[in-house]
Formats: structure tokens, C-alpha cells, sequence
């Protein structure tokens, strides 16, 4: 009996940024520091903080978008996304909703059909949140990756089975590992 259901897959991809400093401010991003150790008033939200932009991290998402044939916007700018969330002492997130820096993609796949074409939506900037420690005595709060960078790769809904969503997601992780953009995890 033919299968009624067709899987129709869009990935929403987060990769880390492989800089020395966090988005929007000069703390250092190295992993495993004690916790809030690497944190400052700007990637915390204390008021009055001003975030100042990190050129590496533009220059990495853009080394992205060129690798996997974006359109590079002359023009962009970011936004605040509120939400509130124990992990987000700021009470909003920047990120790039209405004018992402790299879109219009795609990435080639090997399929057992053949090279198949992956379309890439749009890739933006954003900062991660806090990270949450679950312990027995209750929940613990780690600001040292509040305003970590990131870059969000978003493809259109062309996979069609895992397989191709997995060939899809190496392809890429070879991408930005090769370009330095990210590191090994
Ligand atoms: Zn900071």
C-alpha cells in the first residue's frame, strides 16, 4: 500500500561562531569557565548598557552566505525579540528578523537519485541565552553564554527523508568547519 504522507523537511540550523568575544560585548567566549565569570553589564542587560557589534562575527556569517551562494545584504539591521525566560536576564533577544545579512541560497546534496539542490532561506546573526543548571536544591543560572554568537542557517522545505536532511547538515558542518567559521564541538 503507497504511504498518504509525504515528509516535507525545512531545517532551522544554530552554529556557533568561532570568535575570541560574545555579539555585542568584549566578553571572552572560551567554554567551560566557572560560571558567570565571563559576563558584563551589556550581555547581562543592565540598564544603560550599549551593545557594539562585533565585526568577526559579521565577517563570519558573511563568509557563510558567500560559501553556500547567498545574496550578501548591503543593507541590514537587527532587532529585539522579548520573550521572557529564566535563561534571558535581559528580557529580549537581538537577532536579525526583518533584514538577515546573507539569504537566497542553496547547497548541493548527493542523493542515491542524484545531486540534489537544498534551498537556503536566510542566514542571520543572533546572541545565545544563559544556560540553566537543573541541581536537586532547585535551578542555577549561568550568564557566560548570554550573548555568545551565532549564526542561524534557515533552508527551505526541499528534504524529503531523513537521509536527505542528514547529507543536507553534513555538508554544511563541513562547510563551516572548513572556512573556520565554527569550531569542532
Ligand atoms: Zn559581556
Amino acid at each position: 500500500m503507497r504511504n498518504a504522507f509525504e515528509p516535507v523537511i525545512g531545517l532551522e540550523v544554530h552554529i556557533e561562531l568561532k570568535t575570541k568575544t560574545k555579539l555585542f560585548c568584549g566578553c571572552v567566549t572560551d567554554f567551560g569557565a566557572p560560571p558567570n565569570t565571563q559576563c558584563c553589564p551589556v550581555c547581562t542587560g543592565m540598564p544603560g548598557a550599549l551593545p557594539v557589534l562585533n565585526r568577526r562575527a559579521v565577517e563570519l556569517a558573511a563568509l557563510a552566505g558567500l560559501a553556500t551562494h547567498c545574496c550578501i545584504a548591503s543593507l541590514t539591521h537587527f532587532d529585539r525579540k522579548n520573550y521572557f525566560y529564566p535563561d534571558l536576564p535581559k528580557g529580549y533577544q537581538i537577532t536579525q528578523q526583518e533584514k538577515p545579512l546573507c539569504e537566497n541560497g542553496y547547497l548541493m546534496i548527493d542523493t542515491p537519485q542524484g545531486e540534489k539542490r537544498i534551498g537556503i532561506r536566510r542566514i542571520h546573526l543572533e546572541e545565545d541565552a544563559g544556560k540553566l543548571l537543573h541541581e536537586p536544591s532547585g535551578t542555577l543560572l549561568d550568564c557566560n553564554r548570554c550573548g555568545i554568537p551565532l549564526m542561524e542557517v534557515v533552508t527551505e522545505p526541499d528534504m524529503r527523508n531523513a537521509d536527505e536532511a542528514t547529507a543536507f547538515l553534513r555538508k554544511l558542518r563541513e562547510i563551516v568547519l572548513f572556512a573556520g567559521i565554527s569550531m569542532p564541538a
